[in-house]
């Protein structure tokens, strides 16, 4: 099956990509995990990324489809795989949906995770504390949300009107919001 995962930063996509990948035995594929790992090694594109991310901005189309273009492709992703955190902007979905069309493939279903802002922020002030997260540095934090809107959010009425999107609560323990989500997975 391969999978989305839509919604705002800190709505818990990557704690259950984890969950649901491990479940499925399908691949998790974060685009920001990427990136970060890209930082660390200090690879070009880590270099060209840090400050974009650190900003709360995005990183340019291009550059994330090259990414995932790549990464599809690698031999673990033939039965599927969950996207979480890409795509991220109308003309990401619109490039992911050519190049499976150009497989023979396409996107099964789009998980939206709903969780209330005041919530949202919540979460992202703790994952800064706990896990000391550049980008969930306060100031950046209502950027990130701010861009969530502006160009990520778009994504549900893309997604809602070709009939592949789910709304799911985020709202909830994680063991809640994972059986939440394998239900609409599998019925
Ligand atoms: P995430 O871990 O998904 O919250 O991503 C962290 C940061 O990486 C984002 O705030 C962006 O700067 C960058 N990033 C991750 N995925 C994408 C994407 N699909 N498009 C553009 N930038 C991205």
């Amino acid at each position: 099956m391969r999978i989305i995962f839509l919604g705002p930063p800190g709505a818990g996509k990557g704690t259950q990509a984890k969950r649901i990948a491990t479940e499925f035995s399908i691949p998790h594929i974060s685009t920001g995990d990427m990136l970060r790992a890209a930082v660390e090694a200090g690879t070009e594109l880590g270099k060209y990324a840090k400050h974009i991310m650190d900003s709360g901005q995005l990183v340019p189309d291009e550059t994330i489809i090259a990414l995932i273009e790549q990464r599809v492709s690698e031999p673990d992703c033939s039965d599927g795989y969950i996207l979480d955190g890409f795509p991220r902007t109308v003309p990401q979905a619109e490039s992911l949906g050519s190049m499976l069309a150009a497989r023979g493939e396409s996107i099964d279903v789009v998980l939206l995770f709903d969780v209330p802002a005041e919530e949202v922020l919540r979460r992202m002030e703790s994952r800064r504390a706990s896990e000391g997260r550049a980008d969930d540095a306060s100031e950046t934090q209502r950027e990130r949300l701010k861009v969530y809107e502006a160009q990520t959010a778009p994504l549900i009425d893309f997604y809602k009107a070709n009939g592949l999107l789910r709304v799911v609560s985020g709202v909830g323990s994680v063991e809640e919001i994972q059986r939440r989500l394998v239900a609409e997975l599998t019925h």
